[in-house]
């Protein structure tokens, strides 16, 4: 793809300046901060969970482009989605960072398969992953 690179900022620009998941969440029932010392990347993720479900999710806080784009890309994934389901492509995600995950699991990713890259810049591997990894922790202590 000659043009991925265009593409690739394009997508980080507009998720910057136009967040769609970026607000409070004033009846989230799952709150928990991410923070990156490396950069000064600080957010906090609520989720709203139902029936095991993620019905709904905002983040707020601030940070580089990277990781509020990652933030909102990740929601626009998991909205909707059952819980194990979430975690899954999380899982996907953080390996994809770590440059183990296949081809076709980074389909799975949708939009979020363009942070791929930057697996091979590990100054903003951190960035990258602060939501995912929020999410991540946030889900799985949630086992009934
Ligand atoms: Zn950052």
């Amino acid at each position: 793809m000659a043009d991925n690179r265009a593409f690739y900022n394009e997508i980080l620009i507009d998720h910057n300046m136009h967040p769609g998941h970026k607000h409070e969440l004033p009846d989230a029932d799952m709150e928990m901060r991410g923070y990156n010392p490396t950069c000064g990347d600080d957010i906090t993720l609520r989720l709203k969970v139902e029936n095991d479900v993620v019905v709904d999710g905002a983040f707020t806080g601030s940070g580089c482009a990277i990781s509020q784009a990652s933030a909102d890309m990740m929601l626009d994934l998991v909205i909707g989605k059952p819980r194990e389901e979430a975690l899954h492509l999380a899982d996907i995600f953080l390996r994809m960072i770590k440059g183990t995950a296949t081809e076709d699991e980074i389909d799975e990713l949708e939009e979020a398969g363009i942070l791929k890259d930057v697996s091979h810049m590990p100054a903003r591997v951190k960035c990258a992953v602060l939501g995912w990894h929020t999410l991540e922790q946030m889900l799985d202590g949630e086992e009934e």
